[in-house]
């Protein structure tokens, strides 16, 4: 019984899910007891308008903000209270991001930007100890999605596409559980967008990748194993048929 529910206990879920911004004086509902929950080796996409309140659901999931009210659980623990030092090590090992316009960094090239994250869990000299172990990881994970013949270029020498794949290989380098996906081909065109997909979905198949993707495209959305509706700040689950 304890490890049958043990089994079914969610990897990630963000409960309740209350959250405001203020314009001025004037406080602006964005999320209002919002819940969402994904298993190991989900995918799962949120679709919702434009200003529904995507990007913060998934902030608030990865510990970039907190909510007003509410809890964000991993793995049976509460983490969106824990102090920053405890909340930046989870941002590091836990989850990685991508965003639709890649954020990754101009003036390092792209083995550089992908060695990123597992520079920043070293100290200088720790870094000096491991770096080619940490070379050899960007490296692989460059490989892997296909990019190896890129590595000297810096991100405005890249294409759309390779820029997004390069933002893939720098979230998933330091092989975290949850990857946290902001309109990850918002900006690509429908077959650059497509290999994108093509490439979320083999990570999530062969490595059990649990992917939580906003993005307002149904058609997009539809490629997950299951869609959910952000509207008037909450989460409406919509059968398949709706969503294609
Ligand atoms: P979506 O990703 O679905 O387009 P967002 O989560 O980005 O929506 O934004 C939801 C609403 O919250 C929008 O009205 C937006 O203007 C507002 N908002 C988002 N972030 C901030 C912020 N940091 N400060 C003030 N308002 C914000
Ligand atoms: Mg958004």
């Amino acid at each position: 019984m304890a490890e049958t529910l043990k089994m079914n206990r969610p990897l990630i879920s963000a409960e309740a899910i209350t959250k405001s911004y203020f314009r001025g004086e004037h406080k602006v509902p964005v999320l209002q007891g919002a819940g969402l929950t994904a298993h190991r080796g989900e995918f799962i996409s949120v679709i919702g308008q434009s200003g529904s309140g995507k990007s913060t659901l998934l902030h608030v999931m990865g510990l970039l903000d907190s909510p007003d009210v509410g809890e964000v659980i991993l793995d049976g623990n509460r983490i969106d209270n824990l102090n920053q030092a405890a909340r930046d090590q989870l941002r590091n090992h836990v989850f990685g991001f991508i965003f639709q316009f890649y954020h990754l960094l101009p003036e390092l090239s792209l083995l550089e930007n992908v060695m990123t994250p597992l520079m920043i869990r070293h100290s200088i000299l720790g870094y000096w100890r491991h770096r080619k172990e940490i070379r050899e990881a960007a490296m692989s994970m460059i490989q892997q999605v296909g990019l190896e013949h890129r590595i000297k270029h810096r991100p405005s020498e890249l294409s759309g596409g390779e820029m997004q794949r390069g933002a893939i290989a720098r979230a998933l380098v330091g092989r975290p559980e949850i990857l946290l996906a902001d309109e990850p081909t918002g900006n690509l065109d429908a077959s650059t967008g497509g290999g994108i997909m093509d490439l979320l979905k083999s990570l999530n198949e062969n490595q059990q990748l649990t992917i939580v993707m906003v993005t307002h495209d149904e058609s997009i959305a539809a490629q997950a194993h299951r869609t959910v509706r952000l509207a008037q700040g909450r989460i409406q689950t919509i059968a398949r048929e709706d969503a294609a």
